[in-house]
C-alpha cells in the first residue's frame, strides 16, 4: 500500500493553512478559499478548487493531498437500510449506514478502524484496534451518505449518530474536529441538535465533553444497570463503573442541561428480568433521561440472543409505569451484515486473502 509522504492538507488547523500558504507568499484569504472546498463542499482534490490560481492548485498538488474515502460495496435491506464499506488510504476498511424511516433519514458513521473494547455483543469487536479516523476520514462518511441519501431518497440526511465502528471518546480530539466542520457555518452548517455521540461511558472523557461545551446529544451504552452484569458483556465497566458514569453524567447535565439517552439492547435471559428493569428505573433516576430499548441484531460469534416479545413488551411497560420514555428501536437490515463492524469485518478479512 503506498501512502503518500504529501502533508494531509485535512490535518491542518486553519492556522496551520495560514502558515503553510503564508511561506509560499499567498495572501490570507487563500486559507478560507481552501477551508471552504474541503470542508464545505467536500472537494476531493485540487482540481476541483476552481477560484484558485493554476500556478496555487499546481503547487498544493505536488505537496499535499486529500486523503479520501473508497467505496468498496454497498448492500441495501429490503427495510430500505443502505450499508457501506469503505476503503482508506492505507487499504483499511470501515464502515457507514444510512437508516430511512418515517420521519427522517440517519447517518449512522464510524470513528475507529475496530475496536479496542471487547463489548460481547458487536461484531467491530473482533477487528480490534487498528487505527484512529482522521477528522476528514469522519467528515467524508458524512458527505458520502449525504450524497447517497440525496441520490437513494431524494433528500438530505436529517440525523447523524456517531455509533458505528469505535469508542469515539478514545478518538476525542479528530470526532470533536469533525464535528466542528460539520456544524460550523463554514463547513456543513448542520444543527448539532441533530448529532448523537455514542459512547460506552468513559466516565473522564464524558466531564471533558461537558467541559468543552459539548452542544450534540450524549448517548451511553449502557446495556445493563448492574456492575456484574455490565462487566461481563462490557469489559469497559470494570474502569468506568455504573457509580462513576452516574457520577459523570450528572456532571455532564449540569453543564449542558441535556437529556441523556440510554441504550439498552435486549439479551434474553441476560438483562431482560423484571429486575434488571427495575435497575434500570434506578439508573435513570440519575439524569433526565429517555431509554432506547434495542432489538438484538444477532452477531457470528456473540453468545447471546434476542428477548422474546413477552419479556420485552413486559420490560418496556415497567419502564413506562415508572414515568421513563422509551422508544423501541426494531433491528434493521436484518437480511444484510448490519451490525455494527459485519460489513467491514467481511472486507477486512477478503483484503487480507
Ligand atoms: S459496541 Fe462500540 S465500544 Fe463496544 S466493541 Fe463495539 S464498537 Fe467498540
Amino acid at each position: 500500500m503506498q501512502v503518500s509522504n504529501k502533508t494531509d492538507i485535512r490535518r491542518l488547523s486553519a492556522d496551520e493553512l495560514k502558515t503553510m500558504l503564508e511561506k509560499e507568499g499567498q495572501p490570507a484569504f487563500r486559507t478560507k478559499q481552501i477551508f471552504q472546498w474541503l470542508w464545505q463542499k467536500g472537494a476531493n482534490s485540487f482540481d476541483q478548487m476552481s477560484n484558485l490560481p493554476q500556478e496555487l492548485r499546481a503547487w498544493l498538488n505536488e505537496h499535499c493531498v486529500i486523503y479520501t474515502l473508497k467505496l468498496e460495496t454497498t448492500q441495501k435491506s429490503d427495510d430500505g437500510t443502505i450499508k457501506s464499506a469503505f476503503s482508506l488510504y492505507d487499504g483499511k476498511s470501515i464502515e457507514g449506514v444510512l437508516i430511512p424511516s418515517l420521519d427522517r433519514i440517519t447517518a449512522c458513521i464510524s470513528s475507529q478502524v475496530g475496536c479496542s473494547l471487547q463489548c460481547t455483543f458487536c461484531a467491530t469487536a473482533q477487528l480490534n484496534l487498528q487505527r484512529n479516523l482522521s477528522a476528514g476520514e469522519i467528515f467524508d462518511q458524512v458527505v458520502f451518505l449525504n450524497q447517497q441519501s440525496n441520490s437513494q431518497f431524494h433528500k438530505p440526511i436529517s440525523n447523524i449518530v456517531i455509533m458505528g465502528m469505535g469508542e469515539p471518546l478514545l478518538n476525542y480530539k479528530s470526532v470533536m474536529s469533525a464535528i466542528n466542520h460539520i456544524t460550523s457555518p463554514d463547513g456543513l452548517g448542520m444543527s448539532p441538535r441533530r448529532i448523537t455521540l455514542s459512547t460506552s461511558g468513559i466516565a473522564k472523557m464524558i466531564k471533558q465533553l461537558a467541559d468543552d461545551n459539548f452542544a450534540c446529544n450524549l448517548a451511553l451504552s449502557l446495556h445493563a444497570a448492574d456492575n456484574v452484569k455490565r462487566s461481563q458483556i462490557m469489559p469497559i465497566n470494570d474502569s468506568n463503573s455504573l457509580e462513576m458514569l452516574a457520577n459523570a453524567l450528572k456532571y455532564f447535565y449540569e453543564m449542558t442541561h441535556t437529556r441523556i439517552t440510554y441504550e439498552y439492547v435486549l439479551l434474553r435471559d441476560f438483562n431482560d428480568s423484571m429486575q434488571d428493569a427495575k435497575n434500570l428505573a434506578l439508573f435513570c433516576r440519575h439524569t433526565p433521561c429517555k431509554v432506547n430499548i434495542i432489538e438484538f441484531n444477532p452477531v457470528s460469534h456473540a453468545p447471546h440472543r434476542a428477548s422474546t416479545v413477552e419479556k420485552t413488551m413486559a420490560f418496556i411497560e415497567y419502564l413506562q409505569s415508572k414515568n421513563i420514555i422509551v422508544n423501541m428501536r426494531r433491528s434493521r437490515g436484518k437480511d444484510i451484515d448490519a451490525a455494527c463492524g459485519q460489513l467491514a469485518n467481511k472486507l477486512a478479512k477478503k483484503n487480507a486473502l
